[in-house]
């Protein structure tokens, strides 16, 4: 028998929703490089419902209970007092998704003698300490590709959002106006612009690949270059560098892991290099940046808008500079919890338990450490 301790976001504040605004949600049958989606042997739940919140419990109750198995779900998770700390001590396995991150410290792994796995429903671990989970043998996993594409949509959407200065003329037509200059002052057309993502990943290509109809000049970097075939493909001009590409494009798009290499990555030396008014949408890590600089950037029209949804710490506080800078465009970390990408990360999540309680191999992609190192996918993310 073992204690899981699962860590989700909390419900609505209207209480677990008794329906939903569609019936179904599409079948997607495999991801878009031709990698199998979520396979487990079966599901406890109906695709579509809200599984990412307590009550929805990943759609695992059944699972953990037939098993025998002791589950733990909590939102309570900040602080030596919280839900979390507490029942951490005897747990073997701890479930967290990026959106309300349980930070597993070197501190909370030291109190948590039994654990053997940290997994991550969604994408992005490091929320856990990655060496500390090495040196203690920890097995972390994620359900890699899960809601690459959600967040794909979402980034897209938020250079839109900013370009076009979607955010002032919705609020002039939600409180009775119809002051059009005001809303088209700071409003451009994409076309023509030179568009750039900082790693092209799963994210970073599908973002790419949404972008190239809307006719814009495409750019990237990443520490694995593309192969030839697929930067003619994607008609993409590769840079060495964050520096080369931020200087040369209008929007950049951040899709990097966040590790020592991309920590605080956009602070004032970068962001001075940009090109005046450039956009900035990051749906990556919220520590990838120096919040403080994005906001004076802001404010001196170096930046001419940020958006994104990613932010640190997570919940931020209510005096977080991003919720009131200028011509911000951010959400909460949505992104990737969207009821469709819920259905893909539940079923993965099933799928790395049951390799884990038959002790059967967990699938590489879904690996970030195993065995004392950085494994599968977390080899290739969190390393240069
Ligand atoms: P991926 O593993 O497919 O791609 C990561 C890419 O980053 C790889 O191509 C890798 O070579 C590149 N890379 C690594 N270090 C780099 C560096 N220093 N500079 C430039 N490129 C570098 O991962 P993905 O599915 O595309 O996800 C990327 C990141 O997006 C995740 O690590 C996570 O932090 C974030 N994410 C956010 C959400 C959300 O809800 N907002 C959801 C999923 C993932």
């Amino acid at each position: 028998m073992a204690k899981c301790v699962m860590v989700l976001y909390p419900d609505p504040v209207d209480g677990y929703p008794p329906k939903y605004a569609r019936d179904s949600i599409p079948t997607i049958k495999s991801y878009p490089d031709g990698s199998t989606v979520p396979s487990p042997s079966s599901i406890d739940f109906t695709p579509g419902e809200l599984l990412g919140c307590v009550s929805g419990a990943l759609g695992l109750r059944k699972f953990f209970e037939d098993g025998g198995h002791e589950l733990v779900v909590t939102s309570d998770k900040d602080g030596p007092d919280s839900e979390f700390e507490r029942e951490l001590v005897d747990a073997d396995i701890v479930i967290s998704q990026p959106f309300w991150p349980a930070y597993l410290t070197k501190e909370r792994i030291d109190k948590a003698p039994n654990l053997k796995l940290a997994l991550t429903a969604g994408i992005g671990s490091d929320h856990v300490d990655l060496d500390a989970a090495q040196q203690r043998g920890i097995t972390v996993a994620e359900v890699t590709y899960s809601n690459s594409i959600s967040v794909a949509e979402h980034a897209v959407m938020q250079i839109l959002t900013l370009v076009r200065s979607f955010v002032p003329s919705h609020r002039w037509a939600a409180e009775g106006g119809w002051n059009i200059a005001d809303c088209v002052e700071h409003a451009y057309d994409l076309e023509g612009m030179d568009v750039g993502v900082i790693a092209a990943g799963r994210i970073g290509r599908a973002v790419l690949r949404r972008l190239a109809p809307f006719d814009v000049n495409l750019h990237y970097t990443d520490t694995r270059r593309l192969s030839p075939d697929v930067e003619k493909q994607l008609n993409v001009t590769f840079h060495p560098d964050v520096e080369s590409l931020v200087r040369s494009v209008d929007v950049v798009s951040v899709h990097s892991p966040l590790y020592d290499a991309t920590r605080q990555m956009f602070n004032e030396r970068l962001l001075g290099t940009m090109r005046r008014g450039s956009y900035i949408v990051n749906t990556a890590r919220g520590e990838e940046t120096v919040p403080e600089a994005i906001a004076a950037a802001l404010r001196s029209g170096q930046l001419a808008g940020y958006a994104g949804d990613v932010w640190y710490p997570q919940p931020p506080p209510a005096d977080h500079p991003w919720r009131t800078m200028p011509n911000n465009a951010m959400t909460p970390h949505v992104s990737g919890t969207t009821l469709s990408a819920q259905a893909r990360y539940a079923a993965g999540t099933r799928e790395i338990l049951e390799s884990f309680f038959a002790g059967t191999t967990i699938r590489p992609e879904y690996l970030i450490v195993e065995g004392g190192k950085l494994a599968g996918t977390g080899a290739l993310s969190y390393q240069k």
